[in-house]
């Protein structure tokens, strides 16, 4: 790789928090070269990587807003108003999130928003990205980084000056980190993992429940949530345990997923044409929490978004959060200049308890949603709460 330039900033990782990160360092005037490791998803038919449609809030448009890209974002949003509960016997309760009318959250495609960061990183001028480039070690005595080109599996160098970790949970920057400092570095899985399933358009080309919720149907150690996308389907996302009675071990042919469905989501099942052949096909995601501490080196690297936190999606807060992160570096940007050591320090400060809160949160939502959404007390208790 010929690298004239030295840029001011390396970024690896350019997911949903490199790419608003790249843009809104490129709109302070840096330099960014962003390294990531899949093809350009925008020439290239990729999955867009984990949950194909994710939900949008407050804490996430702010950046969003920040970086002048909410005209844009948009359109590619389906408004969620509340989530509405299925019973098993197919009754449906909407539980609103507010009574105000902005009182929402959207429902949003991740490769469509990925893409429109990628763009308007790129429109800056100042941001280039290197796609099928896996980091593969970060040496901070020469300041380089190893690269290995995904499709052809060579091996080249670049030097940065400052790095991101943008590079998601299990980020090859925060490895790097951690094995230069004291490091704290706890990965906890959930134990609970979850399938992606698709609800189609109707023939007539309408969606098939209510478009403007979330759905929910909470059976206890277990659920299925699906939220709306612009196309009219839903992605449904089946969260289940990974062993025991109920779970991805035991459910294992087309009969018993035919006769689980049938018991605990019957309403769901003539919306669901290819659920064998989706159960069967689709990867199984597996859930964790990483929790790391420091999320900076010196005054060269700091940790953004998953890579310093990754947390289950029961929030729907992961994004969100990472937004925030990237937002917040900036502000210290505008405090402290060119102090980096700062920056990067008074960032990872900034951001690590609510880190923490939110992954914390995120587990007790997996319990509430599942297990105690459908009880009365809890109902009251949220009615006037967001997610
Ligand atoms: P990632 O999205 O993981 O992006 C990291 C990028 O770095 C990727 O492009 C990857 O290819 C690249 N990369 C990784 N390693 C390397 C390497 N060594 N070298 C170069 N590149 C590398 N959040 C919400 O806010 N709302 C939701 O509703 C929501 N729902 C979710 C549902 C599910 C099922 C899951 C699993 C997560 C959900 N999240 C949600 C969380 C959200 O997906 C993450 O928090 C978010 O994607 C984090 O963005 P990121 O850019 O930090 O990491």
């Amino acid at each position: 790789m010929n690298n004239n330039i030295t840029p001011s900033i390396t970024l690896v990782g350019g997911g949903l928090v490199g790419s608003l990160s790249a843009l809104l360092l490129a709109q302070r005037g840096f330099q960014v070269d962003v390294y990531e490791r899949r093809a350009d998803m925008r020439l290239a038919d990729i999955s867009a990587g984990r949950s194909i449609n994710l939900a949008l809030a407050n804490r996430g448009i702010f950046p969003l807003q920040q970086a002048g890209l909410m005209e844009q974002v948009k359109p590619l949003l389906t408004e969620m108003k509340g989530r509405m509960i299925h019973d098993t016997n197919g009754d449906c309760h909407l539980h609103p999130y507010g009574q105000k009318a902005h009182e929402v959250i959207y429902s949003v495609s991740r490769g469509d928003l990925n893409k429109l960061c990628l763009d308007a990183a790129e429109a800056t001028g100042k941001v280039r990205f290197f796609f099928n480039q896996r980091c593969t070690k970060v040496d901070f005595a020469t300041n380089t980084i190893e690269l290995e080109h995904s499709e052809t599996g060579s091996i080249s160098e670049t030097t940065f000056t400052r790095i991101l970790g943008t590079d998601g949970s299990a980020s090859a920057v925060r490895e790097a980190i951690h094995q230069n400092t004291s490091n704290y570095h706890k990965i906890e899985p959930l134990g609970h993992s979850y399938k992606e399933l698709t609800i189609p358009p109707s023939t007539n080309g309408d969606f098939q429940m209510e478009p403007y919720a979330l759905h929910i149907w909470p059976r206890g150690g277990f659920m299925v949530i699906a939220l709306p996308n612009r196309d009219k389907s839903f992605t449904v996302t089946l969260f289940m345990p990974n062993t025991g009675p109920v779970s991805f071990e035991s459910i294992d042919s087309e009969s018993k997923v035919k006769s689980f469905f049938e018991k605990e989501f019957p309403d769901a099942i003539p919306l669901l044409p290819n659920l064998m052949e989706e159960f069967f096909q689709n990867p199984t995601g597996h859930l964790a929490t990483v929790r790391c501490s420091p999320w900076h080196y010196k005054d060269r690297a700091l940790l953004l978004g998953d890579a310093a936190h990754a947390i289950v999606p029961f929030h729907g807060q992961g994004m969100n959060c990472g937004f925030e992160d990237a937002w917040e570096l900036i502000e210290q940007i505008d405090k402290h200049e060119n102090d980096w050591e700062a920056i990067f320090k008074d960032t990872a400060e900034a951001r690590f308890d609510n880190g923490n809160a939110i992954a914390d949160m995120a587990i007790e939502n997996y319990i509430e949603m599942r297990d105690s959404v459908n009880d009365p007390v809890f109902i009251l208790k949220k009615s006037l709460s967001f997610e």
